[in-house]
């Protein structure tokens, strides 16, 4: 059985284009549009010779934007409860919304361990949200750029004490 990672983290961070490095297939929808992947996708992952189970959780674009958080919250509660570790995602370009504060919340009580990972941190553009990001309190981010495929050395020596 291998272990599993869930990625994690509100809509259009780059979730599931880090699913689709690390399975290395299209599997999951990448689009512009905040959370157009519909449903959670799992696959075979492989980095650096590590390997394990992955899970892509989902945005809700076809939900109202009330019922959203609660929507998400169980989809995230119950990825991470599967999970061996939580990748816990958010956008070092944009930094820190209020949904990333919520999310950090709801992780704070659960016993799966939590990585913080900033993405979309190539170049220059990510260094202040990659500061922002300590104050969720899960440590020091691995900074990463899914796209771009920076940091994935950095990313598996993180999960490396997990899995
Ligand atoms: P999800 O909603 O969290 O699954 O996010 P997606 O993987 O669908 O990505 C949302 C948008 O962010 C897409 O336009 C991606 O191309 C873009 N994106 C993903 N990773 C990176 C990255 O490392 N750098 C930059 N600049 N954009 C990225
Ligand atoms: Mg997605």
């Amino acid at each position: 059985n291998l272990p599993v990672v869930a990625i994690i983290g509100r809509p259009n961070v780059g979730k599931s284009t880090l699913f689709n490095r690390l399975v290395g297939k299209k599997l999951a929808l990448v689009d512009d549009r905040p959370g157009v992947t519909r449903d959670r996708r799992e696959g075979d992952a492989s980095l650096v010779g590590l390997e394990f189970r992955v899970i892509d959780t989902a945005g809700y674009e076809d939900e109202d934007a009330a019922s959203l958080p609660g929507r998400m919250r169980a989809q995230t509660e119950a990825a991470v409860a599967q999970a061996d570790v939580a990748l816990f995602m958010i956008d070092a370009r944009v930094g820190l919304v209020p949904l990333d504060e919520e999310i950090a919340r709801w992780l704070r009580g659960s016993k799966t361990p939590v990585i913080l990972v900033a993405n979309k941190a190539e170049g220059k553009a990510g260094e202040s949200g990659i500061l922002e990001s300590l104050s969720l309190g899960f440590g020091d981010p691995v900074a990463l750029s899914a796209e771009h495929g920076e940091g994935l050395v950095e990313l598996f020596e993180a999960l490396l004490p997990h899995i």
